[in-house]
């Protein structure tokens, strides 16, 4: 109804690119409704197959590769694009952030790293052992098993990374939410927080829903995802690492939530498959993709009947 009010007219604007993760260099505009993140092999081949997968209504569509001056990118939907004012959060899943090969190659060839030793102590100066102190430097495998153990990672198998509200608040220093009290209250901010009308008496009138709306439509969205995870071949045959659910929702009751980033999803060996709710064991590849979902959604449930 209010639709046809004059007072309730909106103009789509063109909103700025809004990245919570990554270096700022690796994306681009690309055509209408479309980004461009810097050419990863790994993430070609995963958005390819994803495209042939259940879990295709879950990712970006993706358009191939492409080419601005001399570099690579891989061309995708931009997720953001049929929002109005959205909200953002960016959760890395799984109880593991780096590849076993990458620890492999660590072991065999370490390569101290001096940038990561002070990501370390910027956060906590008593993290690096003497050596590392010493060194001044620590291995790249150690700083990302360091970051599981102060955030949430290694005990609810997902971290928030990111989050920019529609107010324009955002906030990317979630390094030490741990706590499963800490993680819920970040995330009942993300879903109760200002959302211009909706939550009003007036979004009712709007067709808009309410704020409970909003946490059940997530955690259906969350649920269907979990479905289609499990009865995914690609998920099956994939080590998937360092991936994250991008949730987005806006003022008109939008609410939707994707799979991102797949720089670290890699193919098991033929016939190897994963369950992705075992504990991980060095050798097993196990990334705990799937305990996390269910943890995810179990504290989502709780905010919801609340
Ligand atoms: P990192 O590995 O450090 O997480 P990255 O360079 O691999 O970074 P992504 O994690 O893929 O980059 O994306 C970084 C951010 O960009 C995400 O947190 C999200 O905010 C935004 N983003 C990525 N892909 C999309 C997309 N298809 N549509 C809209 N936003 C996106
Ligand atoms: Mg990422
Ligand atoms: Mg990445």
């Amino acid at each position: 109804v209010l639709k046809y009010s004059p007072f309730m007219v909106s103009f789509r604007k063109h909103y700025p690119w809004v990245q919570l993760s990554g270096h700022a260099g690796n994306f681009q505009a690309g055509e209408d409704g479309r980004i461009l993140k810097r050419f990863c092999q790994c993430e070609q081949r995963s958005l390819e197959q994803l495209m042939n997968d259940p879990l295709r209504p879950f990712v970006p569509a993706y358009y191939g590769v492409v080419q601005t001056d001399g570099q690579a990118f891989n061309q995708m939907e931009d997720l953001l694009a049929d929002f109005d004012g959205p909200s953002i959060m960016d959760c890395k899943m799984g109880s593991r952030t780096y590849l076993e090969e990458e620890l492999v190659k660590a072991r065999e060839r370490p390569r101290p790293r001096k940038d990561m030793y002070e990501k370390m102590v910027a956060v906590d100066p008593r993290a690096p052992t003497p050596e590392e102190h010493a060194q001044g430097a620590v291995t790249k495998p150690r700083y990302m098993q360091w970051r599981e153990t102060v955030s949430s990672t290694s005990t609810l198998g997902f971290r928030i990374e990111g989050i920019k509200k529609a107010d324009g608040t955002c906030n990317t220093n979630f390094k030490k939410t741990q706590e499963l009290e800490q993680v819920t209250k970040v995330l009942e901010d993300f879903v109760d927080g200002n959302h211009g009308i909706l939550g009003s008496p007036f979004s009712i009138l709007a067709g808009y829903g309410t704020r409970s709306d909003l946490k059940r439509k997530y955690v259906a969205r969350l649920e269907e995802l979990r479905e289609a995870l499990e009865n995914s071949p690609f998920f099956k045959t994939h080590e998937v690492v360092g991936s994250s659910l991008l949730f987005v929702h806006d003022h008109t009751g939008l609410a939707k939530v994707w799979m991102i980033d797949f720089g670290k999803t890699v193919a098991l060996p033929d016939h190897q498959t994963l369950n992705h709710r075992l504990p991980w064991a060095e050798g097993n590849r196990e990334d705990g993709y799937l305990w996390g979902l269910d943890n995810m959604i179990r504290l989502l449930q709780g905010l919801a009947q609340s």
